[in-house]
């Protein structure tokens, strides 16, 4: 079990965490964005629930806007082009493990173009952050330069608000 708090794993559990980083990389190969490579994996219970890659919706080449420079005066909540892994992921859990979802972790990471992992920098996104916290997921992990962190989704959401 985690802490309450944000917490660098250590010894076995970070490398048991690590285990998933490099299952969660797997899927970032599959990914289908022009600008990142990122995967994700959901765990419970010693299982992936859900897993998802970032990618045009119904990866379709016609919904591809990575490289459209989009600027039309609209509010603009989300500048991000593709579906997010943690969304698919978190879609692909509910699907098929809705029961399951509640307590689970979430590992991500992104991988450059030869499919190695590369370290996280601070959490930002609240789109994910906001989603992951509203459908009980428990943990949200990343590995940055000083290893495996495991934040409580809560505080997760929060960091990812906080200013640099
Ligand atoms: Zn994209
Ligand atoms: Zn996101």
């Amino acid at each position: 079990m985690g802490s309450r708090h944000m917490e660098y794993l250590k010894e076995q559990q970070e490398k048991e965490a690590i285990l998933w980083m490099d299952k969660a990389a797997m899927v970032a190969k599959r990914a289908l964005c022009l600008k990142s490579k990122c995967g994700t994996v959901i765990v419970k219970d010693g299982e992936i629930i859900g897993e998802g890659y970032n990618a045009p919706p119904l990866d379709q080449e016609e919904n591809r806007v990575c490289n459209k420079e989009v600027s039309f005066g609209k509010p603009k909540y989300d500048r991000t082009c593709c579906m997010h892994a943690e969304w698919r992921a978190i879609i692909d859990a509910l699907r098929r493990n809705p029961e399951r979802v509640k307590g689970s972790k979430l590992y991500f990471i992104r991988v450059d173009e030869n499919g190695e992992g590369k370290k996280s920098g601070k959490p930002y996104c609240t789109v994910c952050s906001r989603m992951a916290l509203d459908v009980g997921i428990a943990y949200f992990l990343l590995w940055h330069e000083m290893g495996v962190c495991e934040y409580p989704t809560d505080e997760y959401n929060q960091l990812s608000y906080a200013p640099e």
